[in-house]
């Protein structure tokens, strides 16, 4: 099994890392600086990264109506971002319980398991293990079969309905997903050029529950980028699980980060004041068109069949 940790992140440190020069100072407590943080115009120590975590962390969850007493289900895939936030919540003292949903990707699944299991037991962390098969009658695998094409929005569909059904489940009104900084704004920036106003309009970091039935939504990291949260992993020892869902080649989003990317490396810092303008705007109001029931599955739905079991019967029928 390979973990990310080695061969990706030796190739951050060696292209970002190393590239200031023995003099430089951290921003913050004038030692010598190792980290090179452009898009804040800053350098740090590692202490003082780790104290920039966690503030921007902070910052971002004191806006969110919970409290430390709030049992946090927490999302976890096994990649960078879902261990390095449940780390974190643990850090800052929250009550956490990890859920992992089982793909039955072959490849991916697995290993993405294995990582969330060696992170939860290195700290003594509870998780429980479900799988998209067994509760919804397909693996990825069968459901591309049957559909064919690309099945990323069918998966992201299937992912968050369930997560929000299990995490109710386990009696965790909260859920906490590892949606970073790279992933709202290439989200914010696709929904913006599809002219999906009214996703815009919803696009925010903390969602209140619409329904007793589904969870409140956090995304704590939507202050940190792909490569903060790569050098948090480093710092703290956390070994995620690398692979890139086979499934996943073309996904909108991820064109959508890679143009994203390409500007902000020529303007550093725009990508934060993209989303962060925008998600001032976000309007919390509750989702009213939600309040029926799917006479197939009994979960709240906009009609008489919720979609997943919408998607089940077309599957079915195929
Ligand atoms: P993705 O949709 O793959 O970009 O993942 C976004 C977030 O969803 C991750 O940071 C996790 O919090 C959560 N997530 C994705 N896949 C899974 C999974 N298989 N099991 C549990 N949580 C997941
Ligand atoms: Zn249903």
């Amino acid at each position: 099994m390979t973990f990310m940790g080695k061969t990706n992140l030796d190739n951050y440190m060696s292209t970002t890392w190393r590239q200031l020069p023995k003099e430089a100072k951290c921003t913050r407590c004038r030692q010598q600086a190792t980290i090179p943080m452009p898009s804040h115009h800053a350098n740090f120590c590692q202490d003082c990264f780790i104290h920039f975590f966690k503030t921007s962390v902070l910052r971002g969850i004191k806006h969110f109506p919970i409290s430390k007493e709030t049992p946090l289900a927490i999302a976890v895939s096994g990649g960078k971002d879902s261990l390095a936030l449940w780390d974190i919540l643990e850090e800052l003292g929250y009550k956490t319980h990890g859920l992992f949903l089982d793909l039955g990707i072959p490849e991916f699944s697995e290993p993405s398991r294995e990582a969330v299991g060696n992170f939860a037991s290195q700290k003594w962390l509870t998780w429980s293990l479900y799988s998209i098969k067994e509760e919804f009658g397909f693996s990825l695998p069968e459901i591309r079969a049957k559909l064919r094409g690309k099945i990323c929005a069918y998966c992201g569909r299937l992912k968050r309905n369930f997560l929000n059904r299990l995490s109710v489940r386990q009696g965790l009104q909260t859920l906490a997903t590892g949606h970073n900084l790279d992933d709202e704004a290439g989200r914010l920036l696709g929904n913006l050029l599809g002219q999906r106003q009214r996703y815009v309009n919803k696009q925010s970091p903390y969602l209140p529950s619409p329904h007793p039935q589904i969870p409140a939504k956090i995304k704590p990291l939507y202050r940190l980028d792909i490569q903060e949260i790569i050098t948090y992993c480093h710092l703290r020892d956390i070994e995620p699980f690398s692979g890139v869902c086979p499934f996943s080649k073309g996904a909108t989003t991820k064109i959508m980060k890679q143009a994203l990317t390409l500007i902000e490396s020529e303007m550093p810092g725009t990508k934060r004041s993209f989303l962060f303008s925008y998600i001032k705007q976000a309007s919390l109001e509750k989702d009213q068109s939600l309040f029926g029931i799917c006479k197939q599955c009994g979960q709240p739905a906009y009609d008489d069949l919720c979609s997943i079991c919408r998607l089940k019967d077309r599957i079915s029928n195929i």
